[in-house]
């Protein structure tokens, strides 16, 4: 397969050492000057006897015409600057497409495709992001573990807020959550046209925070939500610079929101009450303090070691078995691919994450032992429903720690040899010999990569949309 645009250039090249114009040549092998010309620029393609005549005038071998490499540097960069000014990357931005022409200095040409270059790099580098925001999500994890998944400083600074506008124990109302934003300079604006690709979106300028209609279900959402945002401003965060900046600001938001709706000294007192009772249960610590059975047991595990002398475990996990949230301390055996990276990974079939969606009666926590190769393991677990599926809340410890939890009692067991895979990943023999040649199945688009790619300033989010938005509710100044 010949390059039309290389073969153009070689022509060229040979027909200007032979010092012939386009006319000259074209008259000696009875063709046009303009046709010539047509080839040259790699417009079109030469017949094979016009090749030939060519090649016979030029003092060549055709072979020598049909040589795939650029006849020259200057010619190499000539095709390089219209191959990249052809990349999508670069139509995207509806910029002209520049010629080289002869009066280009070979520095300028070489600037332009040096950039092109660098933009076509970055381009590639953007597509490659779900790699990267895996191995940052995974260091990200590594580093809250090694810290018993504690941010003393924010649970500081939430309890500060707190005290300044004078809460005094129970339940976080909106209220509360208003006079915390007002103290900053901020109001609750409830808006129904939040662009789909943001939570709640800031005016800073006029010092307004737009969140989803204060009527949905799950009320606790949405103070989560206001307090998320307020989080951003008082941490002072800047826009991320990065993958790991973004899910670094991420974390320290959703903890912000958490420390403020289940204040670190009252939910410590209440935590050791139940543990010193032997009655510990995420259940009821998520109705003590109004908020989902998923904040409450991400929040224990926040508490657990530090002030409960606790090692734990919190998985969320979708009705397909695949991991969407995991922390744990407490070294039960989290699956992780290759690099480290947990999220999306099948957890075991044999553990109450997964067992807990078998049971017909799912209002109750369903309590379950696990043997693993890292030892025995208690865990508590309830199934909730949210927008992509079913999906189950596990909190649990090791044996040991059982019996300061409601449950410990239970005489449900499973055994776990994951990560063999003879434990539950491979088919029983006899099932596959029935099977393997006589069934096929259609498989589903996977969806557990990791979803928010930089698109705008901030990653995930559309700029587009965002600023149509915020054009379309700033107030009169
Ligand atoms: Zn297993």
């Amino acid at each position: 397969m010949v390059d039309a645009a290389v073969l153009g250039h070689r022509i060229r090249h040979f027909r200007t050492s032979a010092e012939l114009t386009l006319d000259g040549l074209g008259e000696r092998i009875g063709l046009a000057g303009s046709q010539l010309s047509l080839i040259e620029n790699g417009h079109r393609e030469p017949k094979l006897s016009h090749l030939q005549a060519i090649a016979e005038v030029l003092g060549v071998t055709s072979a020598q015409l049909l040589d795939p490499e650029p006849p020259s540097e200057r010619s190499r960069m000539e095709l390089d600057l219209q191959r990249l000014q052809e990349g999508a990357s670069y139509k995207r931005l509806g910029l002209p497409a520049v010629r080289p022409t002869r009066s280009m200095s070979d520095d300028h040409l070489r600037a332009l495709v040096g950039l092109h270059r660098e933009l076509d790099r970055r381009a590639r580098e953007a597509i490659a992001t779900p790699e990267q925001a895996r191995r940052d999500a995974t260091a990200i994890r590594h580093r809250m573990r090694q810290q018993s998944n504690a941010l003393p400083e924010i649970d500081e600074l939430a309890e500060e807020q707190l005290r300044a506008v004078g809460y005094d124990g129970g339940s976080l109302t909106h209220r509360t959550v208003s006079e915390i934003a007002a103290r900053l300079g901020f109001e609750l604006v409830y808006v129904t046209d939040l662009p789909h690709s943001t939570r709640s979106v800031t005016d800073l300028e006029t010092g307004r925070i737009y969140l989803p209609p204060a009527s949905i279900p799950g009320g606790h959402g949405l103070r989560s939500m206001a307090l998320q945002a307020i989080a951003h401003r008082l941490l002072g965060h800047h826009e991320p610079r990065g993958y790991a900046e973004f899910l670094q600001q991420r974390l320290e938001i959703n903890y912000f929101a958490a420390a403020t709706l289940m204040p670190r000294s009252r939910a410590v007192d209440y935590l050791k009450r139940a543990k010193k009772e032997r009655n510990l249960a995420v259940e009821d610590f998520r109705d003590a303090f109004g908020v989902t059975h998923e904040t409450a047991a991400m929040r224990f595990t926040n508490l657990a070691t530090t002030h409960l002398d606790l090692r734990v475990h919190f998985l969320r996990v979708q009705e397909d078995g695949a991991l969407s949230r995991v922390y744990e301390n407490d070294g039960i055996p989290v699956p992780v691919d290759a690099s480290g990276h947990a999220e999306g990974q099948l957890v075991c079939r044999k553990f109450a994450a997964r067992s807990a969606f078998e049971r017909t009666s799912r209002t109750t926590e369903f309590y379950q032992y696990t043997d693993t190769p890292a030892g025995t393991y208690w865990c508590s677990t309830q199934i909730g429903a949210g927008h992509d599926g079913e999906f189950s809340i596990s909190f649990g410890v090791p044996f040991d720690d059982a019996k300061f939890f409601r449950g410990s009692q239970t005489a449900f067991r499973q055994v776990s040899t994951c990560p063999d895979e003879r434990c539950c990943a491979r088919p029983d023999d006899a099932l596959a010999g029935r099977w393997r040649h006589k069934s096929w199945a259609s498989a589903r688009m996977h969806q557990h990569t990791l979803a928010p790619l930089p698109r705008g300033t901030y990653p995930g989010v559309d700029d587009a949309e965002l600023y149509e938005f915020l054009e379309r509710h700033a107030p009169e100044l």
